[in-house]
């Protein structure tokens, strides 16, 4: 038969995980004479008891695997862990608070037996997040798509069904600023979505406070796009020409002064923001330490 790890990133989930872990198990069942189901959780440096439950879970239940980091490396690195440590013929990705439906995972399967090596749960509606979130998010993935060469489906999150051969592609991407959602598309294969109505967390507070959401927005723009380091070029020719408007009418020139300085910073900020990212790989260190592993 054939195998299916779904991966589920935790951090500080103890309110959650037992509700996810059974609705997880409902999944199982469904899938049952189609697929081996196991689930993978990767505990990414949780504060609280979230350990404590998945260790429980693991040794009354073959089928979880817990891996369990050394400390916090966040939510993209979590699921990267998951991929590297699983060889199953399909992978899901899913979160721990039950925002993405597990039930979905059967739908994705199916749609899957389609011909497709990705099936991503593209949200409709945003239950109960903040009108912040909800437009910030609206606005990042258009301008995401507008920046980068690549098609990244709009309103998708991690939460997808892909293929082995995906899996395998993925692996080779060792890079350390890591932006999933922009990853899988990269890597090409044929993609359907599937869509759904994002739920309210289960229990708790979301881990993407506002820092967070926008080093992830950073990291999918500057991975994936040169158009910032471009722009630049642009930006030059045109404060040229400023210049010489500046020549013919002198009482421009402080204004000029001061709009040329903020633009030499703003453009020394984006050279550096790509630099950060050269050296951050050029360190090659581990994306992350495990301290222990259970049943894997
Ligand atoms: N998560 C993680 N490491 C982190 C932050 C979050 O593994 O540093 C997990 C979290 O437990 C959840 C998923 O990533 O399963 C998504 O996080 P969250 O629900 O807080 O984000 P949101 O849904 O609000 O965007
Ligand atoms: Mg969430």
């Amino acid at each position: 038969m054939k195998t299916l790890d779904i991966i589920v990133p935790v951090y500080n989930e103890e309110d959650c995980i037992e509700e996810t872990f059974n609705r997880l198990c409902n999944v199982r069942n469904s899938l049952k004479d189609k697929l081996d189901t196991y689930f993978l959780f990767v505990n990414d440096g949780s504060r609280d008891s979230s350990i404590d439950i998945l260790k429980k879970l693991s040794n009354e239940n073959y089928f979880v695997k817990v891996i369990d980091f050394s400390r916090n490396f966040g939510h993209q690195i979590a699921v990267t862990a998951g991929l590297e440590n699983t060889n199953a013929d399909y992978v899901a990705i899913i979160d721990a608070d039950l925002q993405d439906p597990p039930e979905l995972i059967v739908d994705m399967y199916n749609k899957s037996l389609e011909g497709y090596d990705i099936v991503y749960g593209k949200r409709l509606k945003r239950e109960n997040e903040t009108v912040f979130k909800k437009v910030t998010a609206f606005g990042f993935y258009r301008v995401l798509n507008s920046l980068c060469n690549l098609d990244i489906p709009t309103d998708t999150g991690d939460f997808r069904f892909i293929t082995k051969d995906v899996v395998q592609a993925l692996k080779q991407m060792p890079e350390h600023n890591r932006f999933i959602r922009g990853m899988v598309p990269w890597v090409g294969f044929k993609s359907a979505p599937i869509e759904f109505n994002r739920d309210e967390r289960f229990a708790g507070e979301t881990h993407y406070p506002l820092k967070a959401m926008l080093k992830l927005a950073a990291n999918g723009i500057f991975s994936f796009s040169l158009v910032p380091l471009k722009a630049l070029n642009w930006i030059g020719i045109f404060l040229f020409i400023l210049s010489l408007v500046a020549l013919i009418k002198m009482n421009l020139l402080s204004a000029t002064i001061l709009f040329v300085a903020s633009v030499q910073l703003f453009a020394m900020a984006t050279l550096g923001a790509y630099i950060g990212r050269i050296y951050e790989e050029v360190l090659k260190r581990p994306l992350y330490i495990v301290k222990d592993k259970y049943n894997l």
